[in-house]
């Protein structure tokens, strides 16, 4: 099936959110940079801080060293604000506390667009992660209950409508972006400020290769592909 056009000046503000540092580094931030260069608002919102990631260092060491590395991943597509909650990497649980908190976000932030990576329980490389699962549930509730005046009462923020939702990586894409060869290169950087953590994985393939490898298209006809569902 053809895949329609985005056209991304109907995009003003996207608020991307995720599970881990690095979540966002893997294709979504070839579109992000995109966004960033057409002047348009991006914001990161983490909710945990990756601090199980790496086997043989403490967590609260990691913590420290992943937010830097994210800042950095973040630096090269163009993004400041970046928010990093503390649910526990790898023992996220679904349900109301991590609702709330996408929702305060979306509320704060107030993007037009919310941008997740794939959250369906098989992933390209194999079974999804369960963070990533219970993040992108987490997030389509929490941008249908941000427009609701009656829940999240005890937030202070009001209540907001993001139109949008795109899915970066997803097995079942609807729209593709019209993407630059600047947009790909800060696509391979971001992910490459994961350096230590890269680093601890020795056989993880490397973002030279697989971020070209997730654009389609010849020349200056590159397209990345993305689900967009209209909320
Ligand atoms: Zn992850």
């Amino acid at each position: 099936m053809e895949r329609e056009l985005l056209k991304p000046e109907e995009i003003e503000r996207v608020l991307v959110v995720v599970a881990h540092p690095d979540d966002a580094e893997y294709g979504l931030s070839v579109a992000v940079n995109n966004f960033t260069a057409a002047g348009k608002e991006v914001g990161y919102l983490l909710l945990t801080a990756g601090e199980a990631g790496i086997c043989d260092m403490e967590p609260a060491k990691t913590k420290t060293l992943r937010a830097d590395e994210q800042r950095s991943a973040c630096a090269e597509v163009g993004v400041e604000h970046l928010t990093i909650l503390n649910f526990p990497d790898g023992e996220m649980e679904y349900g109301l506390e991590v609702r709330k908190a996408v929702a305060k976000e979306i509320r704060e932030f107030k993007p037009d667009t919310v941008a997740v990576i794939n959250f369906e329980f098989r992933a390209s490389w194999g079974i999804n992660h369960i963070d990533h699962r219970i993040t992108g549930e987490a997030v389509v509730d929490a941008i249908r209950d941000t427009d609701n005046p009656w829940t999240h009462r005890d937030l202070s923020e009001q209540p907001w409508k993001a139109d949008r939702l795109l899915i970066s990586g997803s097995a079942n894409p609807t729209h593709r972006l019209l993407v630059s060869e600047d947009d790909i290169q800060a696509g391979v950087r971001s992910p490459e400020q994961h350096k230590v953590y890269l680093e601890a994985l020795p056989d993880h393939p490397k973002p030279a290769d697989f971020i070209p490898a997730m654009v389609e298209g010849e020349g200056a006809e590159k397209y990345l592909s993305l689900q967009v569902v209209n909320m």
